[in-house]
């Protein structure tokens, strides 16, 4: 039986993709699955002039696909109520304290506050300094903020944001998404490592040759090329999700696997990354922006410059791989290899770790050294595991075989495994934290990301240097051959 969980929602940004694609969903699921019974309630705010009747709609149809009955649907969304709200006007907070005591205290929310900040960054600190000095965190239950990305675009600008932040709520009080640590597979990580000794004793630079990490999405920007033309990979994806994985890879086994404990422990690993000198960039750092698809392929896709509000001599990276390296016992000299960018081959998330080679090859061969083992996690779209191994092919002689254990979810239990912010906002119910990324992660990872994307500022690139429906630019697989290695996961290969 799930507990029930009580409390206030208020959603900065109600009328939004986030809170329509994810958000509503999200909480109907918890609905339906009984941690959202009677004792809840939602304000949507946005500037518009909306009816809770209107705004009710919108929910419903948020979660047409996942409805289990109309009448259910239309009970969940009888929970919800819209406010218009400038969340620069500050009077508007006195309508929203109002507004929010009464819902309070009809469902019996004992004070309990989340507020969801599912908008422009930029706004984050005066809606967090309002909500403070308008009195809408309650000094009975717990009132917590859940922040999206990005929080801020540099280590000064997110030093400036968590200051504003926390003039208003504990640290313990700031939930800051990052999605991937809401993903089943991101989280089995931890359950691969610490449940099974076999792999754990092997977890190290002894008998791990490299790691390689790979998001790679199919899409280009789409509507997106005016946020993203700001952004760039190299902020988008590195300085959260890549620097996240990268920790619970890395980090020593936490004592207990609550937020404190797991927490320190991937601090630990973020501290221990080397931070590149300026003139170490470029031979630990590929960047790249995509052209339009070759002349052969079949389809035919603009290049980045091309697509809606991105400028036509863009700078900015929709690709980026690198080489990142841990100075600590476990992991000295073994490389993390990454790479993540937009329109690639495939989509897909993966990690492939590549064990190291046997010392010798006893079998007949022809000399050639046996393959290493790999251990794959496939995170999205496929949840599952891999193992490769040697073994002898049947027949005379002793000639080997690479097979290749796996193990894929079926796409039912994928389909029906928890989203990432069904997760996130009950765990974010629950107090738990450990799946939201802590202010020193975040300053850690900026201060590596910024010595990389100042360099790159000040030089000018030769962009596009990539075809859409390639894995990237032929600097990617050079980062790794120069090391001896290559991209294990090759869509584009047969
Ligand atoms: P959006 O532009 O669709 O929605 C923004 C919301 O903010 C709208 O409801 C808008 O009316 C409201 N708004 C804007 N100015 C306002 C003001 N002055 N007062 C009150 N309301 C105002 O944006 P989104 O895509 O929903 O993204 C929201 C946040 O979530 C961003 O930080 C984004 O980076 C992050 N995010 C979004 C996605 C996604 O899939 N959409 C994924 C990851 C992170």
């Amino acid at each position: 039986m799930n507990t029930e969980k009580k409390a206030l929602f208020t959603i900065f940004g109600g009328t939004g993709d986030l809170a329509k694609r994810k958000l509503y969903p999200s909480l109907y699921r918890l609905y339906k699955k009984g941690y959202l019974k009677k004792q809840f309630a939602v304000i949507g705010t946005a500037r518009r002039e909306w009816t809770d009747d209107f705004y009710r709609e919108i929910v419903i149809d948020s979660i047409r696909d996942i409805t289990d009955s109309p009448e259910h649907a239309l009970k969940f969304a009888s929970h919800f109520y819209y406010q218009s709200h400038n969340v620069t006007d500050v009077n508007h907070y006195d309508t929203l304290k109002k507004l929010s005591n009464k819902l309070d205290e009809e469902y019996q929310l004992n004070g309990n506050r989340l507020f969801y900040l599912a908008m422009s960054p930029n706004f984050f600190g005066i809606i967090s300094q309002n909500l403070k000095d308008r009195d809408l965190i309650t000094t009975c239950g717990f009132n917590r903020l859940i922040i999206e990305k990005p929080f801020g675009h540099d280590f000064e600008s997110a030093l400036k944001l968590n200051n504003q932040i926390r003039a208003s709520f504990e640290e313990n009080q700031i939930y800051r998404i990052d999605h991937y640590l809401g993903k089943e597979m991101v989280q089995n990580i931890s359950a691969v490592r610490f449940g099974n000794y076999i792999i754990e004793s092997m977890w190290n630079s002894r008998y791990i040759d490299n790691i390689q990490i790979t998001l790679s999405e199919s899409l280009g920007v789409e509507e997106r090329g005016g946020y993203y033309d700001t952004s760039g990979a190299l902020r988008d994806m590195l300085q959260n999700h890549i620097l996240q994985i990268i920790s619970l890879l890395a980090m020593e086994p936490p004592t207990r696997l609550e937020d404190k404990e797991i927490r320190t422990e991937k601090i630990k690993a973020l501290r221990a990354v080397r931070l590149f000198e300026p003139n170490e960039v470029t031979g630990h750092m590929v960047r790249g922006q995509y052209g339009p698809s070759l002349d052969d392929s079949s389809e035919n896709l603009n290049g980045y410059r091309e697509e809606i509000n991105v400028a036509p001599d863009s700078q900015t990276e929709t690709f980026v791989a690198g080489k990142i390296l841990i100075d600590n016992f476990r992991w000295m000299d073994v490389p993390f290899y990454f790479r993540t960018g937009k329109r690639l081959a495939k989509k897909g998330t993966q990690i492939d770790i590549e064990f190291k080679n046997v010392p010798l090859n006893l079998f007949d061969n022809n000399d050639e050294p046996l393959p290493a083992n790999i251990l794959t996690i496939y995170i999205q779209p496929t949840e599952g595991f891999s193992l490769e191994l040697n073994t002898k092919k049947i027949g005379l002689g002793l000639e080997t075989e690479t097979l290749k254990l796996e193990h894929k979810h079926s796409a039912e239990t994928t389909a029906n495994s928890p989203e990432a912010y069904e997760k996130l906002i009950l765990d974010c119910l629950n107090g738990d934290s450990t799946n939201f990324t802590h202010w020193d992660e975040v300053a850690t990872s900026w201060k590596f990301v910024d010595v990389i994307r100042e360099h790159w500022d000040n030089e000018t690139v030769n962009f596009p240097n990539y075809a859409s429906g390639s894995m990237g630019p032929t600097a990617s697989e050079q980062l790794l051959i120069t090391d001896g290695f290559k991209w294990h996961w090759c869509p584009n290969e047969k």
